[in-house]
């Protein structure tokens, strides 16, 4: 997976117009460790929890029609949201990260006990019970163990239920335990942070995916949030062709070329 990405410092000491994007390679820590064309290196520390990535990955499957990949990623986002939910509400109960941690080592192989502990945790902060959808864990089932490759429109029926949970579970979240997400994202940020070697500059990065738990703006329907998806990716793709081509035609130009030197920074 990849982000497009410009350098800062190319920005700071070349002025505005070099700010050339260039693709950023990411894989399960969110952190892209690149070089700019002149040689900068940089770390791009993601800020997207590991359930949102998922859900990107799995989006970016089932638009290229792998069906498999598509219901095997949305699965996964699924039982890594209840993992994050787990967190979040034990957070706002208060519970300490050493305790969470202790708890936590003991069912963090197993979905199924953390769904439990998610039932249990609902339960206590919303106080209605969460009533599982026994549809995905057979489709789950089958797709997962018996590697049953679905059609299209079972692989999107799958991910529009995935979708609705994460979306309807994400809402209650945001509305009862605000501070205890913001505390969570700031301490996983800053905890992959940590581990990028000293000396390479760290840029944060909002990446746009299908959804994020700290936007306001996530689509409540699947379909709409998948085409939303599409259309800022074509849009992305778009730009990383065509400004590299306005760059080289703005240097070609003497007198733009003239201009451009003229606004940089000295
Ligand atoms: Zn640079």
């Amino acid at each position: 997976m990849e982000i497009f990405a410009s350098c800062m410092e190319c920005m700071q000491t070349k002025g505005m117009p070099l700010l050339k994007p260039f693709p950023a390679p990411y894989f399960d820590d969110r952190i892209s460790i690149v070089d700019c064309d002149f040689g900068h290196k940089m770390a791009i520390v993601l800020r997207a929890q590991k359930f949102e990535l998922l859900l990107e990955s799995g989006a970016n499957a089932l638009i290229a029609g792998f069906t498999l990949e598509a219901s095997a990623s949305f699965s996964a986002a699924l039982e890594r949201f209840f993992e994050f939910s787990n967190k979040v509400v034990l957070t706002h109960l208060e519970i300490g990260e050493a305790l969470y941690d202790d708890v936590f080592k003991f069912m963090s192989r197993q979905s199924e006990r953390q769904t439990g502990a998610f039932l249990i945790l609902h339960a206590l902060v919303f106080n209605f019970a969460y009533i599982p959808n026994t549809k995905l864990t057979e489709f789950r089932n089958a797709v997962i163990h018996k590697g049953t490759i679905p059609t299209p429109d079972k692989a999107m029926e799958f991910c529009e239920l995935v979708y609705a949970e994460v979306f309807n579970i994400s809402s209650l979240l945001n509305k009862h335990c605000p501070d205890a997400i913001n505390l969570i994202l700031e301490r996983d940020f800053e905890s992959r942070a940590s581990t990028v070697p000293e000396g390479i500059r760290i840029h944060s990065a909002q990446k746009s995916s299908i959804f994020s738990i700290s936007h306001e703006n996530n689509k409540e329907d699947f379909a709409k949030a998948l085409e939303n998806y599409e259309k800022f990716n074509a849009t992305l793709r778009h730009v990383s062709k065509e400004v590299p081509k306005i760059l080289e035609a703005l240097q070609a130009n003497p007198e733009a070329s003239a201009l451009i030197d003229s606004i940089r920074p000295k």
